[in-house]
């Protein structure tokens, strides 16, 4: 299976071999800041699998502290992926194409959602990250 996504404009396309793998939403300020929306919602990917398929010298990158950061297009601002130390580690959900076969696996720091957002009930939920509890 080969699962495809590109950004609102279309000109950065990318294709992965296979399945997604975890998938996180984070409800922090900051993912809403860099996603522009109420969390983000990125699966990980295997490097080795993962390919930019048209348009990567469109990318733009932001690397925040520790080495994170976020590409998005730089036509269309469509947030693509976050990257670690430069590489790719997950693709935003939102810019897949179809379905992938896969369901958000986890929602965290949803102790710092917006006020203005509602957690689905009986979906994972950890009040920070998964590993503080
Ligand atoms: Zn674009
Ligand atoms: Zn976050």
């Amino acid at each position: 299976m080969t699962i495809s996504g590109e950004c609102f404009c279309g000109k950065i396309s990318f294709e992965i071999d296979g399945v997604l793998g975890e998938t996180t939403s984070c409800h922090c300020s900051r993912c809403r800041k860099a996603f522009s929306s109420q969390a983000s919602a990125a699966a990980n990917v295997d490097p080795e699998r993962f390919r930019w398929v048209s348009g990567e010298d469109l990318l733009t990158s932001y690397v925040g502290e520790h080495g994170f950061g976020i590409s998005f297009c730089g036509n269309c601002g469509s947030t693509l992926c976050t990257t670690f130390q430069g590489c790719v580690y997950q693709i935003t959900l939102g810019c897949v194409n179809g379905d992938p076969g896969v369901s958000i696996d986890r929602h965290i720091f949803v102790g710092s959602k917006a006020s203005w957002e509602i957690i689905p009930e009986g979906v994972l939920a950890f009040e920070q990250g998964p590993t503080d509890q």
